[in-house]
């Protein structure tokens, strides 16, 4: 069975994985890198994870999930890079072909989820679905059972996070005002909750206060209503069988998931029985995603 490499970069950390074709995870490790970690500094990193993952094994290909905007072809990232300072213009597949020999495949880190929910995740027995990853940020992928991920002409295709929610909003760091992205992810109830209350805490405190707290309970609520009106674009816009929704934020869901879906009912125009379901796999979507990623380039390959 062929073994592959995924990676998955984020803000202040590398986490990568041998993957086998089941999808299964046979080795692990992870890599911190300072949050004001220059492009140099993230590449090295990649580096020194692959060399430790791939010592005594017989590893195909690597797949990278990368925040930002993806040239999936060319592997760089184009003039948005998300949650990495600097990252804009990287290129990250040619000096990683250079020094492992092997093809090198690199996917936007919310299709690298999507791949993986699609392979062996919540999606799995479905034809097509939109996936939302709400963590720091917003992100989104387009699945069809056919197409595979539909990347976009520019490869900008499933920036969901950049639609705007409300015009004239709140900056984001796209570029644009009141993307969704501002209104909806971790960062934006930490935000928000700071804007209210002049105290900034975590996302997960914020939710897990939302009974007690009232400048909490008012944000959480904000936040259900916020989803609820974007889902009602995602089914507007796509008219998916389902919608997927992964990110770390999912772990606080308790909290104003059933909130969500009642918003998202009382308002649709009409509810076209579309599933609306958690993501199966979290901390480890990015890495098998791009394991995921690495195995069709080999297949496209082959
Ligand atoms: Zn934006």
């Amino acid at each position: 069975m062929k073994r592959v490499i995924g990676i998955d970069l984020g803000g202040t950390k590398v986490n990568g994985a041998v993957v086998d074709e089941s999808g299964e995870i046979l080795k692990w490790d992870t890599l911190s890198t300072s949050k004001s970690g220059s492009p140099e500094e993230v590449m090295d990193g990649i580096k020194e994870l692959v060399h430790m993952l791939s010592e005594g094994e017989n590893i195909s290909a690597i797949g990278i999930g990368s925040p930002g905007f993806i040239d999936s072809v060319n592997g760089k990232v184009l003039s948005v890079g998300g949650n990495i300072e600097g990252w804009a213009g990287t290129e990250i597949k040619s000096p990683l072909e250079k020094e492992f020999k092997i093809p090198v495949q690199v996917e936007n880190d919310a299709n690298a989820a999507g791949l993986c929910e699609a392979w062996i995740g919540a999606g799995r027995d479905l034809e097509s679905f939109v996936m939302l990853t709400v963590g720091t940020g917003l992100g989104g992928a387009l699945f069809t059972r056919r197409e595979g991920i539909w990347r976009g002409h520019h490869f900008q295709a499933g920036e969901v996070g950049h639609s705007i929610l409300y015009p004239g909003g709140h900056q984001c760091s796209c570029g644009q005002r009141g993307c969704t992205e501002e209104y909806v992810s971790g960062t934006a109830v930490e935000n928000e909750y700071e804007r209210l209350s002049g105290i900034r805490k975590s996302g997960k405190e914020i939710f897990d206060t939302c009974k007690s707290d009232d400048i909490a309970r008012k944000v959480v609520a904000r936040f259900a209503w916020d989803f609820a009106v974007f889902l009602l674009t995602i089914k507007n816009m796509f008219d998916p069988q389902a919608v997927i929704i992964g990110g770390g934020v999912i772990l606080s869901k308790d909290h104003w998931w059933d909130e969500m879906i009642g918003n998202f009912q009382s308002e649709v125009n009409n509810d076209p029985g579309i599933t609306i379901l958690p993501a199966l796999y979290l901390n480890d979507s990015g890495t098998i995603g791009a394991a995921r990623a690495a195995l069709d380039r080999i297949e496209e390959v082959d």
